[in-house]
């Protein structure tokens, strides 16, 4: 094989190339031999090498980034098919489209096991390894809070405790196949499929959509530090807003505590960290917001 490292030099690669071989199998859990996995992409991999000195452009870890890349892709075309390894369970929650509306029908899903993940609201995206504003309003099931992981992922088994009736999302996302684009085929189940009908709390949840919309919370955030804080009030206001219509539905109309999230998104304070702030509650019940970072999230 041509190549311009010397013999020890080529050796050094190849060893480590068989070494992430072996840790990227048995990260897929494929059964294949390292050697056998590094020699069918071999031609390719000697194309990611490094390059000749005054040649190279890539930093070691960009080179070693793409050569992972490609033994991963090599790695899961080995094995074409789910081995129920949880991965994607423990990376977050589906979220469901329109036709998972059948699963609440069959009983498999319940208002308790979901959550709205509203427009505007700023969430962690593995894909992008960034935290992001959400671009349309999703309804996913739950989370457990510290992993982030699927409600439904059972950790003592590795099991998904619906994996007969798993959601759409769950079914069609094949994690051996990681350039497809993400996967985008139902259409996305939101709040008005769900709770339209529902009357008068659907007023409700419209109203608070309106008064405290992602959007609308995040720019006035924004306004905060061109203002030196004088707008403090109009944040203020959005965040008093969000605690008082989650306490009237609970203590006014006897919704359950456990409903909130999928009613009106999760609370507008627990968005605030993403942001540099945090917020208190006084003795006296007002709220006080103060910062917490040094560098927050501008959006
Ligand atoms: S529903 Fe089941 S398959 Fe889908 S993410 Fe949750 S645990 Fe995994």
């Amino acid at each position: 094989m041509e190549t311009h490292f010397d013999k020890a030099e080529w050796a050094f690669f190849v060893t480590t190339l068989k070494e992430e071989a072996r840790d990227i199998l048995w990260k897929v859990r494929s059964s294949v031999d390292p050697e056998t996995l590094v020699k069918s992409v071999m031609t390719e991999l000697q194309e990611l090498a490094p390059k000749p000195e005054g040649e190279e452009t890539r930093t070691q870890e960009e080179i070693w980034k793409q050569v992972r890349e490609r033994l991963l892709e090599a790695a899961y075309a080995t094995r074409p098919y789910c081995v129920k390894c949880g991965e994607c369970c423990l990376k977050g929650s589906p979220a469901l489209t329109v036709d998972d509306i059948e699963l609440f029908k069959s009983g498999k899903l319940g208002p308790k096991d979901i959550f709205t993940l509203r427009k505007g609201e700023i969430v962690f995206d593995p894909r992008q390894e960034q935290s992001l504003p959400n671009e349309e309003e999703r309804i996913k099931i739950r989370e457990t809070p510290q992993e982030r992981a699927c409600v439904f992922y059972q950790q003592k088994n590795s099991e998904c405790s619906v994996y007969d009736q798993r959601p759409e999302q769950c079914r069609f996302q094949e994690c051996w196949a990681p350039k497809q684009v993400p996967y985008s085929h139902g259409l996305p189940l939101t709040r008005s499929h769900l709770l339209e009908s529902a009357g008068d709390i659907y007023r409700i949840i419209e109203m608070h959509e309106k008064r405290c919309s992602h959007e609308d919370f995040s720019r006035e955030i924004s306004r905060l530090a061109a203002t030196k804080g004088q707008t403090v009030e109009n944040v203020l206001e959005i965040l008093r807003f969000d605690h008082h219509v989650r306490d009237f539905v609970v203590t006014k109309l006897g919704i359950g505590e456990e409903i909130l999230d999928l009613f009106f998104g999760r609370p507008l304070k627990d968005s605030l960290h993403y942001y540099g702030l945090k917020l208190d509650e006084q003795d006296d019940g007002t709220f006080l917001l103060s910062l917490v970072e040094e560098n927050p999230i501008q959006t």
